[in-house]
């Protein structure tokens, strides 16, 4: 450890130094311009060339006195001094020693000091402490000098070499930018050790200062430079919007949709909503997609008709009067409608339940919905729902999703405009469900006016009132519809038209309304009854008249091409031009077949699309008594089928056959085209019929068709759709109707000219069926065998196997 020694005792003059320590081994210049300074640097220049550099405490401080002064200094040789133009002295000097001031010898003119010098301890044989000391201040001063920008980076260089602890130590610390007091410090700190300990204390303090300098500042750049970079890129953006002519299209949007806002009614509710995502959508930037979702959204709030209004007020004569002018006919319906428009009227709202219009395409459903739209004076819209599976198409999908939206009530109320329109929910016996969940129960939400004040779309979100909608469903099965769902509605059925009814209304509706939508003056046209009934017989077949509006307009085309063209004036559609304008008749007027035939049937079913010809056929082929089924059969059919075939073996006898002829046989029934499952049944004495004559080989009579379901035994059971099946057998030009005896009931439901034109027969028994179908009848005698005389039907003691019934 070095120890101080002070020898030397000597007087020197005294330059106060301001703001300004010198170390020992320091050389450096400053300016001197204090009087009593220059006082002493001449004094010095006159004598040594040495004079004390003692640093003062306050450097504010112009005429310090003693106390002012710190009392351990630096003695230093002045090299060189410079008389500077304005007064002041440049003096360069270079400091020797410390030294520490004993006494003042002289105070007035300038200072003059009495000082101890400290000698300079020998370092030659320095242990390895103090290299170890010095190689940490060295690493501790590199990294600071890497870190700072003040100090100048060759002071590194100039300090490497030096070998002198207490050298290094000073040379190290004259570099450092710290407070004089600090460097006071350093300077009166005498034992080298504690001066390099302390250095390195203050090394690696300021070490730790300025990296979170550094910290500090690199954050704030980086934040500067975001902000900076958002700011340039938002300028360009405006820029270049501006070139493109729509400069802030984003605000300009939002006060747009304000404006809508202000001019909209709605429930308070749905405004600050409206309020809440306009804010938001202020905030989105103008190319994010999210600015879209939004946006859409928003405009779907602002369009919905949350209040507007369509006259409440039920109109009965109009509506008669509408009701009667667009439709022909159909006066059961038109009446069932009044009387529901009856209670509305009354009650003021919409109550109670739904029509449901059910009943074959085309005749006329959707238009009588239309009609009571128009007959009310409010909007129609329409929703199909045929092939709606998923609950979502009811309720809209919620808006997290891509491409969400709106279910299709609300799209409907949407297109609407007013919250009162009549709705039109079509084909609701369409509906499927699946694991997408149920759309009935959806629909039932809608439907249910204790529901519907609040429906609830996920898109949506609000809460939108359906009580005032007037929906009105239509179905072509009702048994299909949902139970739920049937519950809630009054089902009108409506079945199909008799050729008359087509022919009144193609005369009164389609002809005129094709005519007019293709631009045909009344004389530019004409047709005749006959024609328009060929066009009904050969060119349709059909319960509704769809088709045939289809078919008229294209009569209507192919006119108005000619006429167009310049080729004729006026044209009369005559058998003959339809031809050319249709091609051949696709149906064939009549009976079906040409002659009565063995293992042939005409059986009756009914579909969807109204009542059908069911023609079944039966073969007998050798084999060991199978019966093999083709053609579209549901598995009620089979079991039909199969049941017919067991009648006939247990009657083989009553019909001529053996008892065991099936063992050789193979029995073939085919149904080209089979009926609706819930049918199936219905064409049981039909395939029996069918089987006896094809093991008879007896003829069955064409103008014959027949429905009923079968027993084991050979009862005839009830079955459905008489109505339709009758009218099909009309439209196909047969006059004889074979149907169960239980049916009965339905017949007065039959329009008058189709039970004028036909024959009905109400069957209990199959052998009653049997004396009624085939040509050549089987003996009566022969049943006389297995029935009681008394109770065999009257009806098989008179059949027409003789006079007139057959030709
Ligand atoms: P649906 O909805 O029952 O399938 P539409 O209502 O679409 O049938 O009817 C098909 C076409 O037939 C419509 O142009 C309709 O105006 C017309 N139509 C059906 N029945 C009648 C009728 N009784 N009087 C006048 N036009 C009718």
């Amino acid at each position: 450890m070095a120890t101080k020694s002070e020898k030397k005792q000597l007087v020197y003059p005294l330059l106060p130094l301001r703001g300004l320590l010198v170390f020992p081994t320091m050389v450096l210049h400053f300016d001197v311009g204090r009087e009593k300074s220059i006082k002493a640097l001449e004094k010095c220049a006159m004598t040594s060339n040495q004079l004390l550099l003692s640093s003062q405490e306050d450097g504010q401080v112009d005429d310090p006195t003693e106390e002012d002064l710190f009392h351990i200094g630096t003695l230093a040789k002045v090299k060189q001094m410079m008389k500077l133009p304005n007064g002041t002295i440049r003096v360069l000097v270079e400091g020797i020693a410390r030294a520490r001031i004993h006494r003042f010898t002289k105070t007035d003119e300038w200072f003059e000091v009495e000082v101890a010098v400290q000698e300079e301890q020998d370092f030659s044989k320095s242990n390895a402490e103090y290299q170890a000391l010095m190689r940490s201040v060295l690493q501790q001063f590199e990294q600071y000098l890497k870190l700072s920008k003040k100090v100048d980076q060759e002071a590194y260089s100039s300090v490497v070499d030096i070998s002198d602890p207490s050298h290094f130590a000073d040379a190290v610390a004259a570099h450092l930018p710290l407070k004089i007091r600090e460097k006071q410090q350093l300077l009166e700190e005498l034992d080298v050790m504690k001066r390099l300990e302390k250095l390195l204390q203050i090394l690696s303090d300021e070490r730790e200062i300025l990296e979170l300098e550094r910290n500090i500042h690199q954050r704030v750049r980086k934040q500067m430079e975001r902000t900076q970079k958002e700011y340039y890129l938002r300028e360009q953006m405006k820029a270049i919007q501006k070139e493109l002519g729509d400069r802030d299209s984003r605000s300009a949007e939002v006060e747009e949709l304000r404006q809508q806002l202000e001019q909209k009614e709605m429930p308070l509710l749905v405004k600050e909503k409206v309020e809440k995502e306009l804010e938001r959508l202020e905030r989105i930037p103008q190319a994010s997609a999210e600015g879209t979702v939004v946006r859409t959204y928003l405009d779907w709030l602002l369009a919905l008709p949350w209040i507007e209004t369509a006259q409440q007020r039920v109109d009965l004569r109009r509506a008669e009067k509408v009701l009667n002018e667009e439709h022909y006919g159909l006066e059961k319906i038109k009446e069932r409608i009044l009387e529901f428009l009856a209670v509305q009227r009354l009650s003021g709202k919409m109550t109670g339940p739904i029509i449901c219009l059910a009943g074959p395409p085309g005749v006329g459903k959707t238009s009588l919905a239309r009609s009571i739209a128009t007959a009310l004076k409010r909007p129609f819209v329409r929703a199909s729902l045929g092939g709606v599976r998923d609950e979502a198409e009811i309720r809209g999908h919620r808006r997290t999703y891509i491409g969400a939206m709106p279910g299709r009530i609300i799209q409907g109320m949407k297109s609407a405009g007013v919250k009162n329109p009549v709705f039109l929910l079509d084909e609701i016996d369409k509906m499927a469900n699946d694991f997408r969940g149920d759309p009935s129960s959806a629909l039932l939400e809608v439907l249910d006016p204790e529901q519907n004040q609040t429906f609830s779309d996920h898109y949506i979100e609000i809460p939108f009132d359906l009580s005032d909608v007037m929906f009105i469903t239509t179905a072509n099965n009702v048994y299909q519809i949902p139970g739920p769902l049937r519950d809630r509605m009054e089902i009108i059925q409506l079945s199909g038209y008799t050729e008359l009814e087509k022919l009144n209304i193609v005369k009164q509706h389609l002809l005129p309304r094709q005519k007019e939508k293709h631009a045909l003056k009344a004389d530019q046209m004409r047709i005749s009854e006959d024609v328009l009934l060929m066009l009904i017989r050969h060119y349709t077949r059909e319960a509704g008249v769809r088709q045939l509006e289809r078919v008229v307009a294209a009569v209507c085309r192919k006119v108005a091409r000619r006429i167009a063209s310049g080729e004729k004036k006026r044209i009369t559609v005559q058998t003959k031009t339809i031809e050319d304008f249709l091609g051949p008749p696709i149906y064939r007027y009549g009976a079906q077949e040409e002659e009565d035939q063995i293992g042939v049937v005409n059986g009756l079913a009914w579909t969807e699309t109204g009542g059908d010809l069911l023609s079944v056929e039966v073969s007998v082929v050798p084999g060991k008594g199978k019966l093999v089924l083709t053609g579209h059969l549901g598995d009620v059919m089979r079991e039909s089928a199969q049941t017919a075939f067991s009648y006939v073996r247990s009657r083989a006898g009553q019909f001529g056959l053996q008892h065991d002829f099936y063992e050789n046989v193979d029995l073939h029934v085919h149904v080209p085209e089979g009926a609706i499952p819930k049918d199936g049944p219905s064409a049981g004495i039909t395939m029996a019929t069918c089987l006896i004559s094809a093991l008879t080989g007896r003829r069955v009579r064409r103008d014959v068709a027949m429905t009923g379901e079968i027993t084991l035994r050979g009862r005839v059971l009830p079955i459905g759709g008489l109505r339709e099946k009758s009218l099909a057998a009309h439209r196909a030009g047969i006059r004889h109707v074979i149907h169960p005896l239980d049916n009965v009931k339905d017949l007065r439901d039959i329009p008058q000219v189709v039970r004028d034109e036909m024959e009905f027969h109400a069957v209990k028994h199959m052998d009653e069926v049997v004396a009624l179908a085939f040509v050549e009848p089987f003996p009566l005698e022969e049943f006389e065998g297995f029935y009681p005389t008394d109770k065999m039907p009257d009806i098989l003691r008179n059949t027409f196997s003789g006079e007139g019934a057959h030709q």
